[in-house]
């Protein structure tokens, strides 16, 4: 049984291209006592694999060329010389692109599956923790507060608006394009959405945020971030959680070109890292299972299939194609085969 699985080629100058990944085949190990294989169902692709195909000085180090794409996947135990892990068994702990992963036990972490293994993969993964996280422990909006969630139609933002929601906020989104703007408002509740590609964004933002902006979940930097930092209200929050439009950016990145207004208006503006919460998880996973359980929090994932589609499941994050979580299926889930 042979394993596919991507590896980094040479490191992108700009926008990712055809040939700076390529898929490579690797032969299965066999197992050690205490290791099990895993066939992987889903592969996450997100935002920072751009970040980590560049030699920067980022908060983790970059994937080294010739290294296989790093990447969570969410598999089935298929062999197992473990005793706490069987055959059938779903699992999380695989970090590579790639169709197969062999684990050794203490990095498999077993999914006890009371709702589907999609919503693991976003609203209970790492992208709904980091709203979770982003929102309770930097943004912390008050009930009647204005919260403006850029990215709002995707894995993080959508989740984040929601959450906002509960909390009590006037929630505004910022989407590309009218599809995604009226996702945002009419499945996700938020109260409004303006659309960054339609132009005039201040203006839209002025109409929809008439009493300024207190948090701002921050997803995308840019002309979107400038157009937020210009209508924070004094002692507003920033929970930077994201500069999605700077990451294919050589040189010096961006900075806002509205910073002064941080010190006119006693802005508190916070970069998070979801790598800080893992140890957490476990405090906010029951609270976030209940609101999906009672329908107050819904998801969306966006499915590209096959294991030599992951860089253009890739692209089509950076090109604003996916609406919710960008996921690649390498294989059956559970929900394919349950009756
Ligand atoms: P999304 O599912 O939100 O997909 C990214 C979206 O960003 C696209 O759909 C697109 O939406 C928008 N976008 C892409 N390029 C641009 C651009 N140039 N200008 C404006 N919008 C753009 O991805 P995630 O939820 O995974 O990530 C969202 C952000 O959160 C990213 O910046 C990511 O790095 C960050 N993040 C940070 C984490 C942390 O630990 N700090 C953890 C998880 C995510 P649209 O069509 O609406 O423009």
């Amino acid at each position: 049984m042979a394993n596919r699985r991507w590896i980094l080629r040479t490191r992108p100058e700009g926008d990712i291209s055809e040939g700076d990944l390529e898929l490579i085949e690797v032969a299965i190990p066999d197992l050690d006592e205490g290791e099990i294989l895993v066939r992987n169902i889903y592969l996450s692709v997100d935002p920072t694999n751009r970040i980590w195909m560049s030699d920067i000085d980022a908060y983790m180090p970059p994937v080294e060329v010739g290294e296989p794409m790093r990447g969570r996947t969410w598999g089935t135990v298929i062999k197992s010389r473990h005793e706490g892990f069987r055959a059938g068994d779903v699992v999380t702990g695989g970090l590579i692109w790639e169709e197969y992963s062999v684990l050794r036990h203490a990095e498999a972490v077993p999914m006890n599956l009371g709702l589907p293994l999609e919503a693991f993969t976003s609203v209970l993964g790492p992208a709904g923790m980091t709203a979770f996280w982003g929102l309770s422990d930097i943004g912390k909006p008050r009930p009647g507060e204005t919260l403006v969630v850029s990215a709002a139609a995707g894995a993080t933002g959508s989740v984040a608006g929601q959450i906002g929601k509960i909390m009590g906020c006037r929630v505004v989104g910022v989407a590309g394009g009218s599809l995604k703007c009226g996702y945002v408002t009419e499945q996700l509740g938020f109260d409004a959405c303006v659309d960054h590609r339609a132009g005039n964004l201040e203006e839209q933002l002025r109409q929809a945020c008439p009493e300024g902006i207190d948090v701002d979940f921050e997803n995308v930097g840019g002309d979107v971030m400038d157009a937020v930092l210009g209508m924070v209200n004094n002692h507003a929050r920033v929970v930077l959680c994201g500069l999605i439009s700077t990451y294919n950016r050589e040189g010096d990145w961006w900075s806002p070109r509205r910073f002064r207004n941080l010190l006119f208006r006693r802005v508190s503006m916070q970069g998070l890292i979801i790598t800080d919460y893992f140890p957490r998880f476990a405090e906010a996973l029951p609270v976030m299972a209940d609101w999906v359980g009672q329908g107050r929090i819904s998801y969306r994932v966006d499915v590209v299939e096959g294991i030599t589609n992951a860089p253009r499941a890739l692209a089509r994050i950076f090109d604003g194609n996916n609406m919710g979580k960008q996921l690649v299926k390498l294989s059956p889930a559970p929900s394919d085969i349950q009756p």
